[in-house]
């Protein structure tokens, strides 16, 4: 089989391997279709600091069932399934606490450990969901980043309250959907890019605004005529948390979705004598997953127009030079495994 290596930064070739072998418990896939997000970017940069090269990259994929282990009783040969790429030990503090998502042996595919950027992935049948064969692949292959939203949404107990989410990108996107599927008062998202900003719109997001040349504080102050209960941040960029700070009121849930890929200096008073609730926020727990796999076959989740670009597997390269320099611009690029039915 082939799979694609990212071997040195900015650097992606394909490679000729073995079909893996499959134990009692795992099933082996064909891909037929994954998704590109910043992380892969981070990863194909060589600045993703959790990583080492070579690594077969790519964490979000729709694949086919090809053999299943003995004792594998959830899926059979044949089905379509989404892989929830997070492996977890099972074992420590985190996963014994239901919170596996914070595992202490955290093992993101394609990013710790080899990805499904190849034609065969051999897999514990705990991480395959089976999915409805009508459901489109352009839709099913955004159930990973969905699962992100729905675990914000659930990190920042969006039911019932007023929520402005930064960053309107797929995570925030579909951050913001997810707290309105889950019961949220009102939902407020903004972004600089103003397509962003129209993409949002066409999601249904209660109020949309672009932020260009205006604070956060002033955002919020539009949208909610004062602090909004809840704030996410899907952005992670140094000059946003301190001006979500500046927004927030007493008590203010402030949750943390996107990556800071540095230290930044941030006024911890303002956190203290406000009584704020600054929390992580880490992938998803398989209950999310679960949710998001829900949602988004039973068509909850508009996600039309999100597929941005379209390559095939021996275009590897050329598809994260694009991904990378679209960065700002793209929703979600997607890289095929040659034909599907
Ligand atoms: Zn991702
Ligand atoms: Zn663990």
């Amino acid at each position: 089989m082939k799979k694609i290596v990212f071997e040195s930064p900015e650097h992606a070739v394909i490679h000729e391997d073995d079909i893996p072998a499959y134990g009692d418990r795992e099933v082996l896939l064909k891909l037929e279709r994954i998704g590109v997000c910043g992380t892969d970017i981070q990863v194909f940069m060589g600045r993703n600091r959790y990583m080492e090269f070579p690594v077969v990259p790519f964490h979000e994929g729709v694949a086919r069932v090809v053999k299943t282990g003995s004792q594998v009783d959830n899926v059979k040969e044949g089905d379509r399934v989404s892989v929830r790429p997070i492996l977890s030990c099972g074992e420590c503090y985190s996963c014994r606490n239901g919170h596996e998502n914070a595992c202490e042996n955290f093992n993101c595919l394609g990013v710790q450990s080899d990805g499904l950027g190849a034609e065969y992935f051999a897999i514990d049948k705990s991480y395959v969901y089976p999915l409805p064969e009508e459901c489109p692949l352009d839709q099913v292959v955004l159930i990973e980043p969905f699962a992100v939203g729905v675990h914000a949404a659930t990190r920042a107990q969006a039911e019932g309250k007023t929520v402005l989410v930064v960053g309107a990108g797929t995570i925030g996107n579909f951050t913001a959907q997810a707290c309105q599927l889950l019961g949220a008062e009102k939902v407020c998202i903004c972004d600089l890019s103003e397509d962003k900003v129209k993409m949002a719109e066409k999601s249904g997001i209660a109020v949309c605004l672009n932020s260009s040349g205006r604070t956060i504080k002033e955002v919020g102050q539009e949208a909610f005529g004062a602090f909004p209960d809840v704030i996410i941040d899907c952005v992670g960029a140094k000059t946003v948390f301190p001006q979500i700070l500046e927004l927030a009121g007493k008590t203010t849930t402030i949750v943390v979705v996107g990556n800071y890929s540095e230290p930044i200096m941030v006024d911890i008073a303002t956190i203290q004598r406000n009584e704020l609730n600054v929390r992580g926020n880490i992938t998803y727990t398989a209950a999310d997953f679960q949710k998001a796999v829900q949602l988004m076959t039973d068509g909850k989740v508009y996600t039309e127009g999100f597929i941005s670009a379209r390559f095939q597997f021996d275009q590897a390269q050329e598809m994260m030079e694009f991904a990378a320099k679209n960065r700002g611009v793209n929703m979600k690029v997607v890289m095929d495994y040659g034909k599907t039915e």
